[in-house]
């Protein structure tokens, strides 16, 4: 029997909001070509607050995260990791594999390896490692692997310039135009 791609979009990144700068628009697009839309963060954003604590920041940040994926009827997960101390660990790298086949995931979205943000970098490096086995059933997660690897895409970093300040010119660009 022929294997079966899934209409399952996950843009896993490293902080709330994230998802809502980059990939958005193309998020949007699938809905409306009838993909399911999960959104992922890595760490709670627990640092991105004023005048809160850390647990505080995260509490608002998660709430916050849960309304914007509401608008593309999306699910929102957050994988436990900290703000500004995200690591490339074993641990992280299951709790993604898991993830992707939780949710089954058919194409994912992540930052660009030489984005700007030391947290996206190290996520892009989880994610495209985890992306990578997550259809093999020798890792050892209790969910069942994907039939397919999901596909795999980077997203431009801000000012798509690279830590060093040299221009990313991205193969692909979606542009939206305000309604
Ligand atoms: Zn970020």
């Amino acid at each position: 029997m022929a294997k079966e791609f899934n209409k399952v979009a996950l843009s896993i990144n490293a902080h709330p909001d994230d998802a809502e700068a980059w990939n958005a628009g193309v998020l949007k697009l699938l809905k409306d070509k009838g993909y399911k839309i999960v959104i992922a963060t890595m760490t709670g954003g627990d640092l991105g607050g004023c005048n809160m604590n850390m647990e505080e920041t995260a509490r608002v940040r998660y709430e916050e995260a849960k309304k914007a994926a509401a608008v593309l009827d999306a699910e929102y997960f957050t994988l436990g990791g900290i703000d500004g101390f995200l690591y490339d660990t074993k641990e992280m790298r299951l709790k993604v594999i898991s993830l992707i086949r939780q949710v089954k995931a058919g194409v994912i979205f992540t930052h660009l390896s030489t984005d700007y943000h030391s947290d996206h970098r190290t996520t892009a490096n989880i994610v495209e490692a985890a992306a990578m086995v997550s259809s093999l059933d020798t890792v050892p997660v209790k969910e069942k692997p994907v039939e397919i690897t999901p596909l795999l895409y980077h997203t431009s970093p801000l000012t798509l310039s690279d830590p060093l300040g040299s221009q990313i010119v991205p193969p692909h660009f979606l542009w939206m135009s305000p309604q």
